[in-house]
């Protein structure tokens, strides 16, 4: 290829299931003469769908610096680049560091989202993030690792708005997460929900508990990496007798492509039956 280099497409592989890729980032991936991929996670939806003769590098073993070269590299030659994250590029996944040197180096590059593997936790589990008049805010966050968080997102902080929370990146930490979430004043009974590899077919695990045994729980099933931590006062709501209704699907609730119930028979003829 000569002239304009191609393009760094960012593509989100989704959670793990080679089928929760996008239908855009596969057509990608299929026309794609070099495949960059996030270690084992995503090797899968590489090599099924990539076209013969692609060049494949997994980058577990690369530095920031020997990736970005690698993409560099890749696009003087072919016109489609493929850096394929796991769940979506925009979650804990680098990708300013990996823009802003193809941006320097005049590089053009996109972001095709993906199947965040927050949702795939609570689609595993049969569980709903939000739940009308008991939390319509979910929060997307992790406890300090290596990574410091920044002041103000400590999770005692965030886990006051008693809101869903799903923390990703915290399995070996999660003393710390009973922690915050205690001194948050989260019951010993709230439930908690670990989902670990969701969507991998065969290795997904769901281990459901409380604040006051999920770790025990999890160290029962040995789970100690590539897990959800979900909690949410909505979590279990699909067993409860009795909950709210969602208005979208309220009879009474009219909207732009229904009429409420009320006004429905408000305008039906009179002498009917009904
Ligand atoms: N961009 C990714 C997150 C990458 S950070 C996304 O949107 O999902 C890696 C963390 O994501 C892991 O520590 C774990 O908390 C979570 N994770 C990734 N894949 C997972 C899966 N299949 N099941 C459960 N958690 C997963």
């Amino acid at each position: 290829m000569s002239g304009r280099p191609g393009t760094v497409w960012f593509v989100g592989a989704g959670p793990g299931d080679p089928d929760l890729i996008t239908v855009k980032g596969r057509r990608l991936l299929e026309q794609a003469g070099a495949i960059l991929f996030a270690g084992s996670l995503v090797d899968q939806a590489a090599t099924q769908h990539a076209p013969a003769g692609c060049a494949i590098r997994d980058s577990k073993d690369m530095t920031l610096e020997a990736m970005n070269a690698w993409l560099i590299d890749a696009c003087a030659r072919h016109r489609t680049v493929v850096r394929l994250q796991t769940g979506d590029p925009g979650l804990y996944g680098a990708l300013v560091e990996m823009t802003r040197p193809l941006g320097a180096a005049g590089i053009p590059w996109r972001v095709v989202p993906g199947v965040s593997s927050a949702m795939a936790a609570a689609a595993a589990a049969g569980e709903t993030l939000t739940l009308p008049e008991l939390t319509q805010t979910v929060i997307l966050t992790r406890v300090a690792g290596r990574t410091p968080m920044p002041a103000g997102e400590e999770l005692e902080a965030l886990a006051a708005h008693r809101t869903t929370l799903c923390i990703f990146l915290s399995i070996t930490l999660l003393h710390e997460v009973q922690r915050a979430l205690r001194a948050a004043g989260w019951p010993e009974e709230a439930p908690i929900v670990v989902v670990h590899k969701a969507s991998w077919s065969g290795a997904e695990k769901i281990v459901r508990g409380t604040l006051a045994d999920i770790k025990r729980r999890c160290q029962d099933e040995k789970i100690a990496s590539q897990a959800m931590i979900l909690a949410s006062p909505a979590l279990g709501a699909r067993l409860w007798p009795d909950i709210a209704r969602s208005k979208l699907y309220d009879p009474g609730f009219g909207h732009r492509f229904r009429k409420a119930a009320a006004a429905v028979e408000a305008t039906a003829p009179t002498g009917n039956p009904t």
